[in-house]
């Protein structure tokens, strides 16, 4: 594909902004400065450095975020600054949106991409992904608190029973919740059915991906070749 054409497709503006990228010096590749616009590559294992930051090449963008408190997943965010304001311009440029959202005040792994067709895939309650919440309570938890969550509790607008998948009492006030579903403010809602509130809420896995250790809140990372077609 042409260089050119290439940072296009990342998200480097349009065509004659990334032509002004190369004529500027400013994209590299394995430490060759590039300076013609219509230069094939092969983009198959392709990093270009482009402003002095590495760029692997990606046909789609599927990202990571450890989301931190104090910011809303919605487009048109009412109160708090948008998560995309965390992601630098080309992933913005690209269109990338959060795949599910989290609260404004819930922290960790929230997965952003621009590909329409995943975001369904993944947020679909027919695909049943898990997804594991570590909930901080403000009491601590009754005896029957954990059974009741396994078993299904009753929320406030749907008679219909929702249960979580998995649900371990980490200590007093500490729960470690599975949930296949994606329902409104769905933990705290469970929360409150079993008599207690929600003080913390912290996702930390997604399907089988589990937030790294060492992605700081507020730090975003690629997620190569997940999940496979
Ligand atoms: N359930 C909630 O109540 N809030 C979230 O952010 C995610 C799940």
């Amino acid at each position: 594909m042409k260089l050119q054409q290439i940072l296009f497709s990342q998200g480097f503006g349009t065509r004659r902004a990334c032509a002004g990228l190369v004529y500027a010096g400013l994209v590299r590749h394995a430490g060759r400065e590039l300076d013609d616009p219509d230069e094939d590559l092969p983009t198959e294992g392709l990093v270009l450095n482009v402003e002095g930051r590495d760029w692997p090449f990606h046909a789609q963008a599927l990202v990571m975020l450890h989301k931190p408190a104090g910011y809303e997943c919605s487009q048109k965010p009412k109160h708090h600054p948008s998560v995309l304001t965390l992601l630098p311009p080309p992933l913005r440029q690209r269109g990338v949106q959060p795949i599910g959202r989290l609260d404004e005040d819930t922290t960790g792994l929230l997965l952003l991409t621009e590909d329409g067709r995943l975001i369904h895939k993944l947020t679909s309650p027919k695909h049943h992904v898990p997804k594991v919440y570590e909930v901080t309570c403000k009491h601590p938890l009754a005896a029957d608190a954990v059974p009741r969550l396994l078993a299904g509790v009753v929320l406030d607008d749907d008679p219909a029973p929702v249960a979580a998948a998995a649900c371990e009492q980490v200590d007093d006030t500490h729960l470690r919740l599975t949930l296949t579903e994606g329902k409104y403010h769905q933990v705290k809602r469970m929360i409150a059915a079993v008599g207690n509130r929600v003080e913390a809420l912290h996702r930390s896995r997604f399907g089988p991906l589990v937030l790294p250790a060492d992605l700081a809140p507020g730090q975003w990372c690629w997620i190569p070749g997940w999940p496979a077609e």
